[in-house]
């Protein structure tokens, strides 16, 4: 069997959970490509870190078989016309803050399944709706692939790992831990018997207001595979965040289960 984990590389924990998870398939195929067509205009496209050197000494000692790092003629042929376009579910959450993004994550994806053709692809739990959205273009298009989603690794402090955190000031650092205090908090209320989306929502947007260098973009509770807002969590739904911190933009979610 062959797995294969799709990044874009400057690797952390997060992808290295993922390789680690991918050796249950005989031959791991890891790709990094930072993919052009998920950026929008004025993203950290051409700032985004580059380290192909250190993330294959680290795929290699963590077992990985084969690193596929295209350049973007391989991956865009000149005169390429053909898009993959997911539709209803990249509408909310990142979808309606990046225009466009989801539209390149199914391109990439679905080109790289084509390269690779992997029995089984590993995506993290970290980027919920990007794995919703390739679940269900390998469902449509009848990619005859498994998806295993994998869950988020986070720092001491809870932060989601992220290429992105090695933006962040050292200051900046320390106030993204308010993501995931965030989440936190909102698993504690529904523990403790608060199920409303109002009630969840309010408390998250506080939590954050309350952090100087934390701009809140989104905060929704919505259904784990439609990805539609929900009124109450009930039995399970999913709260998903997006921050700024400073200039740097951060995600995360967490599914809340009621009991
Ligand atoms: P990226 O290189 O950021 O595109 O991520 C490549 C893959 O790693 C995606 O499937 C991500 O969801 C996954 N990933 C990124 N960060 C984490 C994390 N902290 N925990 C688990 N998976 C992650």
């Amino acid at each position: 069997m062959v797995g294969l984990v799709p990044t874009m590389g400057a690797f952390h924990e997060g992808h290295l959970s993922l390789m680690r998870r991918a050796r249950e398939c005989g031959c791991v195929v890891v790709s990094v490509f930072v993919n052009p067509t998920q950026f929008g205009a004025g993203e950290d496209y051409q700032r985004y870190p580059r380290e192909l050197d250190r993330d294959a000494a680290l795929a290699r000692k963590v077992g990985v078989d084969v690193l596929f790092a295209p350049s973007v003629e391989d991956i865009y042929p000149a005169g390429g016309s053909t898009f993959v376009e997911v539709t209803g579910l990249t509408e909310g959450l990142c979808g309606a803050h990046r225009p466009g993004h989801f539209r390149g994550v199914a391109t990439v994806v679905a080109k790289l399944l084509n390269i690779v053709a992997p029995d089984r692809a590993y995506f993290g739990e970290k980027d919920y709706q990007q794995l919703q959205v390739v679940r269900r273009m390998v469902r449509d298009l009848r990619i005859p692939i498994e998806i295993v989603a994998c869950p988020t690794v986070r720092e001491p402090d809870g932060l989601a790992m992220s290429s992105r955190n090695a933006y962040l000031s050292p200051e900046e650092r320390r106030a993204a831990a308010v993501l995931s205090c965030a989440l936190t908090t909102a698993q504690a209320m529904v523990r403790a018997g608060t199920m409303g989306a109002d009630d969840l929502l309010t408390r998250t947007a506080e939590i954050i207001a309350a952090e100087p260098l934390a701009r809140l973009q989104y905060a929704e509770l919505v259904h784990p595979e439609t990805l539609t807002p929900v009124e109450s969590v009930g039995p399970e739904a999913v709260l998903a965040l997006a921050v700024f911190i400073g200039e740097t933009r951060l995600i995360d979610n967490l599914r809340l289960t009621a009991g």
